[in-house]
């Protein structure tokens, strides 16, 4: 198999067969070909080839590397996996922030104020079982913010996720990374991402309704990122902006600032969900919206990537009950779980989707916990269990679910699984920037 590329065409040989494709092969390590390619060339060992939409942010901070072993590992049993491929951890459902604007997924059960936590060595365990099981990739994510945990915060359970194999990434709202261990974090090699809103102390008290300065978060994040540079890692920091009505006249200067701080990937995002947490945005505003992102893209640059939306600002909410998820199951849920802490009582309990932290507390469907209160040992055969004894089939929930803020990746997921066939587990995959759609 060779490939080679024009300004335009990208080309694959395999014998004496070639195939052509609009656009261009992307390659290099994983953190450099992060955000570049939008499609996959599936190979397959007898020499056919599909071209499949694709998107590296689906899996960061997993690589295209941990999907092609996933897959080929549980071959037999996809719709049904032994393990997950990603476990989102919420360690706390505290946060420092109030609601991020109303917008927050959580924001129902955030006005309880909600403290529950699990343990430290709860997470431990948790985190080998998974490794053990066959997991790949842990996203320290919320829920709260996870470094209100302490063991979070003091870089352990990173660490943890480190000598056990695992990609690990940890968001934050970045109050409290002045207060965190970061050499212990950057030791870990996790990717962490931090949620830049505004650049003003005040659309950011105004945002995460509370008084932590902006600079403090900026500085934070210029520390880290330069511990980062002198261990010379190739993981980069990323920023996200979450496009309101309250910051948006913010997210260039909040670009300008990044861009100087060492943070190498920053992602504008559409608050996605059901319209009662969407931004209620005029025309004026949409327009401005639009100016403004252009300008922000203008930013891209190799050590600087930017992100924008490519749907419309305003674009309707997905739901999956009237069919805008043509997928044969929620592989969202098949590939992916959830678990947080359950009560007060530092045990966990463990949900299909991020749309159904809290259950869905305050959203139009509350759907029940995968499953509760389970030995952080064993919790990976439960999940297991969970596909024959949830109320709702994987298969079902992409056509039941309200609304859905993981269409890309079941859509992803399908393509490929669709491509890569029945006929065997010995594929290859190359990544390729679409200059069109494909032929
Ligand atoms: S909301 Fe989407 S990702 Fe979540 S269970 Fe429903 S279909 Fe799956």
């Amino acid at each position: 198999m060779k490939i080679s590329q024009t300004d335009d065409e990208a080309e694959l040989i395999i014998g004496n067969q070639r195939h052509r494709f609009r656009g261009q092969w992307i390659t290099g390590t994983p953190w450099e070909r992060f955000g570049l390619y939008n499609a996959y060339v599936v190979v397959h060992a007898d020499g056919t080839v599909a071209e499949v939409t694709a998107h590296s942010g689906e899996l960061v901070p997993g690589a295209t590397e941990d999907l092609i072993d996933y897959i080929k590992e549980q071959w037999s049993n996809l719709d049904q996996p032994t393990a997950p491929l990603t476990l989102e951890i919420d360690p706390t459902n505290a946060c420092l922030s109030r609601d991020c604007g109303t917008r927050c997924f959580s924001a129902a059960y955030r006005r309880l104020n909600p403290k529950a936590q699990i343990d430290g060595p709860v997470i431990a365990d948790l985190l080998t079982a998974f490794a053990r099981e066959g997991g790949k990739i842990v996203r320290f994510d919320g829920g709260g913010d996870p470094l209100l945990h302490r063991d979070v915060r003091n870089g352990a359970l990173l660490g943890k996720a480190k000598q056990l194999g695992l990609k690990s990434a940890l968001l934050t709202s970045g109050e409290l990374l002045a207060s965190s261990d970061l050499p212990a974090l950057a030791d870990s090699d996790c990717y962490l991402r931090v949620s830049i809103n505004a650049c003003t102390d005040s659309t950011r008290k105004a945002f995460h309704g509370n008084d932590c300065s902006a600079k403090s978060v900026f500085d934070a994040v210029e520390r880290f990122a330069g511990l980062l540079a002198n261990k010379g890692t190739c993981v980069p920091v990323g920023a996200s902006f979450l496009l309101d009505t309250l910051n948006f006249r913010e997210m260039l200067d909040c670009a300008k600032i990044c861009r100087t701080i060492g943070i190498r990937h920053f992602s504008v995002r559409r608050v996605l969900g059901p319209q009662s947490l969407r931004p209620n945005f005029t025309e004026t505003q949409l327009r401005e919206v639009e100016n403004l992102l252009e300008e922000v893209s203008s930013l891209n640059a190799p050590s600087f990537r930017v992100f924008v939306p490519w749907r419309p600002v305003d674009e309707p909410d997905l739901a999956p009950r009237s069919g805008s998820i043509p997928a044969a199951q929620c592989w969202q849920s098949t590939f992916k779980t959830i678990i947080e802490p359950f009560a007060s009582d530092q045990t966990f309990r463990a949900q299909l989707c991020g749309r159904y932290r809290g259950c869905g507390m305050g959203q139009a469907l509350q759907l029940p916990a995968l499953f509760q209160k389970e030995s952080p040992v064993t919790w990976v055969h439960r999940w297991r269990d969970s596909f024959d004894v949830y109320p709702h089939s994987r298969g079902e929930l992409v056509r039941f679910c309200p609304s859905c803020i993981d269409r890309g990746f079941i859509l992803m997921i399908e393509g490929l699984l669709n491509a890569v066939g029945k006929k065997s587990a010995d594929f290859s995959l190359l990544h390729l920037k679409r200059s069109c759609q494909p032929r």
